[in-house]
């Protein structure tokens, strides 16, 4: 009987081992040794933990770069790509929260101040679902655009 193919990029990397379990059992029996196996999670598809990272640190440094004097086509264009964006993003639990969200508090593109904030609060609305730390929404120039005031990236 066939199985439904596990979604990776809608699973934690350990439940992803969890369900991967037989198949890598199989591949220690075949006389792999452990090493290889392990070595092998570098270059392999993204689970949703490594997605999700990425995904905000492209979104934040967007939003870093966005012109602080947008043209109404740029405003627009921005706002249209947050909704197909919401479409695609390839975890569905994630992408499905992401359009309600979406609805209830839309993309403010009038600036690159604005939109940064607004960014940061829509993370700060997944954090807190998943009982992560909220993130100081004061600082999210010096995170993602500037470098922290103590020269640490410099
Ligand atoms: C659009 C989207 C929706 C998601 N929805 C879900 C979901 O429904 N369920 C789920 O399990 N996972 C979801 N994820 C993944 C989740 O948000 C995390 O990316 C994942 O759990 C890995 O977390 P992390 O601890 O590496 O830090 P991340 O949350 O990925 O954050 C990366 C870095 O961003 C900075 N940061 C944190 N908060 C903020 C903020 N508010 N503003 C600016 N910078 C900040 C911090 O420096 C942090 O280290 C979603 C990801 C995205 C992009």
């Amino acid at each position: 009987m066939s199985r439904e193919k596990p979604c990776r990029t809608c699973t934690d990397f350990k439940t992803w081992a969890k369900q991967q379990k037989e198949t890598y059992e199989k591949e220690v029996q075949k006389g792999q040794d452990q090493t290889s196996v392990s070595d092998a999670r570098q270059n392999c598809p993204l689970d949703k933990d490594e997605l999700g990272s990425k995904t905000w640190a492209f979104l934040h440094t967007m939003a870093a770069y966005y012109p602080s004097q947008p043209s109404n086509k740029q405003m627009d264009d921005m706002k249209s790509f947050f909704h197909t964006f919401s479409k695609f993003y390839p975890c569905h639990i994630c992408a499905e929260d992401l359009q309600k969200q979406l609805k209830h508090s839309p993309p403010e593109t009038s600036s690159q101040e604005e939109l940064s904030q607004w960014l940061c609060r829509l993370h700060n609305v997944v954090n807190r679902k998943l009982m992560k730390p909220e993130f100081d929404c004061k600082l999210v120039n010096q995170r993602w655009k500037d470098g922290w005031l103590d020269g640490s990236c410099d």
